[in-house]
């Protein structure tokens, strides 16, 4: 019988994992593009059921249109429909944004409110999307609970619960607040590029040392290799040089090569 690890070892492995993390991934970063909290705040309602990549690819056209709370709660909702179709369930989204933009004018002075109570309050925005605009756009520190997150820190052995709330406590408990956001982040980008819902790349995976569920995906380094994805992925050698030679301007670097292959995609 394997013995139960103790809360203390569960902290110190819980803390190395984050700066494994952090060292294989310093320039991780939101990935959702925004410049203010209003943009940010749209562009995690529209992320639901949907990737980050596909919301950053309406949202140029979107702010350039309706560029405030006042104009988005203006739009007509066919109009905003069709821009933000690719995203899907636009319709529901549609009606939540145009709801939240109206909100946001008649009792927030057409500014987003910097408080989780505020925020939750708000159409179509739960904690994980509070959670993720006080730590991005307010600096307030939050752990973001995505699908990611939930699957590896459950992964990691960070919690045993499936419940978005629950975990967050769990994992809140094992690190201080000041490493909330980054934690967020980092655990995410693991997510994305490497411990994948349904095959995650073991034998690719820098801290399997650190992991209770190495060898829940492949084993094999070669074929694990193969499933790495975005700048990890075989072909993107020079995105991911470039955004370790210089992580504060990783995001721009992702932006444009996100930007080049939508637009190679689209000459097809
Ligand atoms: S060892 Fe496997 S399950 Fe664990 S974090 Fe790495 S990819 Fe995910």
């Amino acid at each position: 019988m394997v013995a139960k690890e103790s809360t203390l070892a569960l902290k110190r492995r819980a803390r190395k994992i984050n700066r494994e993390l952090a060292q294989l991934y310093p320039y991780a970063h939101a990935e959702l593009d925004f410049r203010n909290p209003f943009e940010l705040l749209v562009a995690t309602v529209l992320s639901a059921q949907t990737t980050d990549v596909r919301v950053n690819a309406v949202t140029p056209a979107l702010f350039a249109r309706y560029p405030d709370p006042l104009a988005l709660a203006q739009a007509h909702s066919v109009d905003l429909e069709e821009l933000i179709r690719p995203t899907g369930f636009f319709r529901a989204k549609a009606a939540n944004l145009l709801a939240l933009a109206t909100r946001l004018v008649d009792e927030y002075d057409g500014v987003v409110p910097g408080s989780l109570e505020a925020l939750v309050t708000l159409p179509g925005v739960g904690r994980k999307t509070a959670n993720v605009v006080l730590g991005n756009a307010f600096g307030v520190p939050g752990i973001t609970v995505d699908t990611h997150f939930m699957r590896l820190a459950r992964r990691f052995g960070w919690t045993e619960s499936s419940d978005p709330v629950r975990i967050e406590a769990d994992v809140a408990a094992l690190f201080e607040p000041k490493d909330w956001t980054m934690l967020s982040h980092r655990v995410v980008f693991h997510g994305r590029r490497i411990c994948h819902a349904r095959k995650p790349a073991c034998g690719a995976c820098p801290i399997a040392h650190l992991c209770p569920a190495y060898g829940d995906g492949e084993v094999d380094p070669v074929k694990a290799a193969k499933l790495l994805k975005y700048e990890l992925a075989a072909g993107a050698e020079d995105l991911l040089a470039r955004m370790l030679a210089d992580v504060d301007m990783a995001a721009q670097y992702r932006q444009e090569f996100q930007r080049a292959a939508r637009d190679s995609e689209s000459k097809l």
